[in-house]
């Protein structure tokens, strides 16, 4: 079967919600992809940010086998030992005491947005998110996304979601109101095009959720856990948010999500008011334990802000030399944009589409960057060779 034979019976069978490159993609070792016609590709996407050790990481996959030959599913009726040594270490880990988990990053925004209201009592529901903002794809955290084009068709929108214009503080401010239960931002938005939140503005926000009693929430469903140089980006901005979700790294691969929160927070989800049936799952659970033990060993974050520098270092460079299409770098850890000028934006797609026929996997988030999200144990080698593609299909195009 080839790559052509496999698109036709997908196409024939499929929704069609995606729009997929020409390729069936067949095995993944570290940053490296084959598809089903044997051509090799350089992943700079890891699966929008989610392969974070890269693809079928030995100690993950053996971790894996391993929970799927003794148990894989029991629900949640039940205590299962993968379950609770990933709670264990989210918590021992982190600001928060206490963890829900569910399958995927809009069900860990779900429960979020659950536990604000449920916690905040009666009438006070609004979250105020930032225009640019990406929550999810079901009702609700389509609601709290910012970006109008993600709402089109699907009106009425579940209610109470308010979004404030990026970067001015006053401007989220004068949104609250004696209705509003949160604030929901993520600490450098992904795919509105690698929008970091500066840390004074984040700050802000914590001011005012403190001065006016609600809730902050940070979605790290794809900063989280050492994307950005720490094991949470907002580590390294000096804010501490009161509720944090978490998912595409968690799992390297297998569907997890989490949403963490204090003791005192957390009390007012009590039985019976959320749940999932999957959430948790002792497979996915015991990839996620692997994943957090690699993350957290010694020398792996100092390693990703080694090569966050490096890469930076190439990508300015690589501005510099082509001015006509790139005007600079944006993002932090391996969390990075490439600006584009006006010229570049109008050839991103296009820009994208060669380095694919390149054998290069990037994308074009926003409809503004070119997003590079790399497993966080890409060399500097395979950096290297990054940017000789990238250079190749520059000069074809500027
Ligand atoms: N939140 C953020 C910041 C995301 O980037 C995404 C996905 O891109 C989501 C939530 C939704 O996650 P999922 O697709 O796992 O539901």
């Amino acid at each position: 079967m080839t790559n052509q034979d496999w698109a036709e019976r997908g196409n024939a069978v499929f929704v069609g919600t995606y729009n997929r490159f020409p390729a069936a993609m067949v095995k993944g070792r570290g940053c490296r992809l084959w598809d089903a016609d044997g051509k090799e590709y350089l992943d700079f996407l890891a699966g929008i940010a989610v392969c974070s050790l890269g693809h079928c990481h030995p100690a993950v996959t053996e971790a894996i086998c391993r929970q799927a030959g003794s148990l894989v599913h029991v629900s949640n009726l039940f205590h299962t030992q993968p379950q609770i040594e990933l709670a264990e270490l989210l918590v021992n880990n982190s600001f928060a005491d206490r963890v829900f988990m569910g399958n995927s990053g809009a069900e860990a925004n779900e429960a979020a947005i659950k536990l604000a209201r449920i916690y905040s009592g009666p009438g006070k529901y609004e979250i105020i998110s930032l225009i640019g903002s990406f929550h999810g794809r079901t009702l609700a955290t389509v609601a709290a996304t910012g970006q109008p084009k993600f709402h089109q068709g699907f009106e009425p929108l579940p209610q109470g979601f308010v979004h404030a214009d990026f970067g001015d503080p006053a401007i989220i401010e004068r949104l609250v109101t004696p209705q509003t239960c949160a604030i929901l931002c993520e600490p450098l938005q992904g795919e509105s095009g690698v929008r970091p939140l500066e840390p004074e503005y984040l700050q802000a926000i914590r001011t005012i959720c403190d001065k006016h009693g609600v809730l902050l929430i940070f979605d790290e469903v794809q900063t989280g856990l050492c994307r950005t140089g720490s094991l949470f980006a907002h580590e390294q901005l000096g804010v501490t948010p009161d509720i944090m979700t978490l998912a595409k790294a968690l799992g390297n691969g297998l569907p997890i999500g989490a949403m963490l929160t204090t003791e005192k927070i957390a009390a007012s989800l009590t039985v019976g008011t959320h749940a999932s049936t999957f959430g948790g799952n002792p497979v996915a659970a015991a990839a996620a334990v692997e994943v957090l033990k690699i993350m957290l060993a010694d020398g792996f974050l100092a390693s990703v802000r080694e090569k966050s520098r490096y890469f930076v270092g190439k990508l300015q460079e690589l501005a510099d030399r082509y001015p006509q299409l790139a005007t600079g770098v944006r993002g932090r850890g391996l969390m990075l944009g490439l600006m584009l000028t006006d010229k570049g934006i109008g050839l991103g797609m296009e820009i994208v589409q060669q380095m694919f026929q390149e054998g290069a996997l990037i994308n074009f988030a926003g409809n503004k960057v070119l997003r590079f999200v790399p497993p966080l144990v890409v060399s500097e080698a395979e950096i290297d060779a990054l940017i000789e593609k990238l250079c190749r299909v520059f000069d074809r195009l500027g």
